[in-house]
Formats: structure tokens, C-alpha cells, sequence
């Protein structure tokens, strides 16, 4: 049985009209828990409009992104730092 989420690569194309840099490898420390991971590994919910990605270790959530007609909102405030890594 599954509780419907995706993972966080789902994220690298909405997070693409926001950032430059590739989003899915970023390291993103949580601010709940400390644990710090690929964006990857994230745990995704989607809707039509937007997504919520989680903390795989606690849970909270690291992300919302909200898609509407007026524009985009991005709400990182569940994340401390995300490391965006520069292609070699
Ligand atoms: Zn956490």
C-alpha cells in the first residue's frame, strides 16, 4: 500500500521557471530535523495546482509550490539551507 507520494525529481521541472540550476541533486537541510539530502529524495504530494514535498526523515514539510494565474509562490521555509551545485 502506498500514501500516494511521489519522489522529489518530479519537482525538477515546476522548480525549473524558479532556479537555474538543476533542483533535484540541490542538498536541501531540513529545518525540523537537521537531515540534510537530495531534493530527490523528497517525499511529493501533487496536485494540479502545486506540490508539497516532505522531509523523508521527519516528515515536515521542506516545501510548498503553488502554480495560479496571478503567478507562482514558492515556500521554502522548511528548508535551512539548499546547496545548489554547479556542473563540472
Ligand atoms: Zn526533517
Amino acid at each position: 500500500m502506498t500514501d500516494g507520494h511521489l519522489d522529489g525529481n518530479v519537482l525538477a521541472g515546476p522548480l525549473s521557471s524558479v532556479f537555474t540550476a538543476e533542483v533535484s541533486t540541490a542538498v536541501a537541510a531540513c529545518a525540523g530535523c537537521g537531515r540534510s539530502g537530495p531534493l530527490a529524495a523528497a517525499r511529493v504530494f501533487g496536485a494540479p495546482m502545486g506540490y508539497v514535498a516532505r522531509c523523508p526523515g521527519c516528515d515536515q514539510v521542506l516545501l510548498r509550490y503553488a502554480e495560479a494565474p496571478a503567478g507562482t509562490t514558492l515556500d521554502m521555509r522548511g528548508i535551512a539551507t539548499l546547496r545548489l551545485t554547479t556542473a563540472d
